[in-house]
């Protein structure tokens, strides 16, 4: 027998599912853009591939200072990282030690349990409310000793709603300071509530809380692999620790340097999106299924303990999406003939 004892949180820590890609189908599970990189960014990564031998600048300087001029903020407090799950698992490695406890709503961003079992933490799941919305005082109530770290995804992954001002600031006034909150605001370029804060506004002042964004949703880079954070300096330098020493790549940064120059082309076409997940939405309502008003770049159906029969009925159709087990199926806003097939599938649904 083996003497390698590895190590044990690692051991029964879940694997990341990622959506499901099925040849000849259309797949609406991973919340990607189904539209291809704008031309700029790919010549931009043309370029960087040019000199694909050489190491990337190991502190991201020009990203970095760009993200830093496009948030309003000091570049002391952006960071970095291979896509911004990169940047939650080092917030998890920053600010807890084994033992300590998470809390987040569920259902939530899949990738949450992972992260905090890998650190030899403990997930404490709060379950979001009978409409779908994270229980901001079941949340602030879970908060105990051992609490280091809160993570709301806003808007929420996979139920799609976004947290208001009011609730947020309230929210956070219950949080101690000690407690780390970490605003996942993956899906903030699809926010049309003019309720809904911006994170970094809401972060200003307060020194527990850390927003996390990516390129991977409105951007349309999933493939490339590239997020950032803006945390107060004091957590930034801790996070920095935690990056893999030249991450992102050399490609990543020149495509999120490019993309950040094409910012007009991304809010086109998140308002397309927008405009499809509206259309959609009111769709399904049409049909007769439930279905909660989304803030993001998907729609959410909470059908239960029927989540997979659904999802399996729309396979045998030929489109991919992702179900929840017991808890419901998440639908990514496509082209408009992927969602008008998916329309057409979900019509025929027999419960
Ligand atoms: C997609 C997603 C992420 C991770 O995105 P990256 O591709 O790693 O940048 C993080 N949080 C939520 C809620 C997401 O849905």
């Amino acid at each position: 027998m083996s003497q390698i004892r590895m190590n044990e949180h690692l051991a029964g820590a879940p694997e990341y599912r990622p959506g499901r890609t099925v040849a000849g189908t259309i797949k609406l599970a991973s919340n990607e853009s189904s539209d291809g990189p704008d031309p700029a960014v790919l010549e931009a990564i043309a370029l960087a591939a040019q000199s694909a031998n050489r190491y990337p600048d190991i502190r991201a300087a020009a990203l970095t200072r760009r993200l830093a001029e496009k948030c309003g903020v000091e570049p002391e407090r952006i960071s970095v990282g291979s896509g911004s799950v990169a940047l939650l698992q080092g917030l998890a490695q920053a600010v807890c030690e084994p033992g300590d406890e998470v809390v987040f709503a569920s259902p939530s961003f899949e990738g949450y349990p992972g992260l905090v079992q890998a650190r030899g933490a403990r997930s404490v799941p709060v379950p979001v409310t009978e409409d779908q919305q994270a229980d901001l005082d079941a949340m602030a109530a879970a908060i105990g000793p051992k609490t280091k770290l809160v993570l709301l995804a806003t808007p929420n992954n996979p139920t799609g709603g976004a947290v208001r001002r009011a609730d947020l600031e309230r929210f956070l006034g219950k949080v101690p300071g000690h407690v780390v909150v970490g605003l996942d605001e993956a899906y903030r370029e699809f926010v049309t509530d003019p309720e809904v804060p911006d994170g970094v506004e809401i972060a200003e002042g307060r020194g527990n809380v850390v927003v996390l964004r990516t390129f991977s949703k409105a951007y349309g880079l999933a493939g490339v692999r590239v997020g950032y954070s803006v945390a107060p300096p004091e957590i930034a330098r801790t996070l920095n620790l935690t990056r893999a020493p030249f991450s992102p790549g050399a490609i990543a940064q020149a495509a999120a340097l490019a993309a950040l120059g094409t910012e007009d082309a991304m809010r086109e076409r998140c308002r397309k999106t927008v405009e499809e997940r509206e259309r959609v939405h009111q769709a399904l309502l049409d049909h007769g299924f439930v279905s909660t008003p989304s803030q993001a770049n998907f729609v959410w159906l909470p059908l239960g303990e029927n989540a997979l029969a659904f999802a399996a009925h729309l396979e045998q159709h030929k489109v991919i999406v992702r179900p929840i087990p017991d808890a419901g199926v998440r639908v990514t806003i496509g082209a408009p003939e992927e969602n008008d097939a998916f329309l057409e599938a979900a019509r025929s649904y027999q419960p």
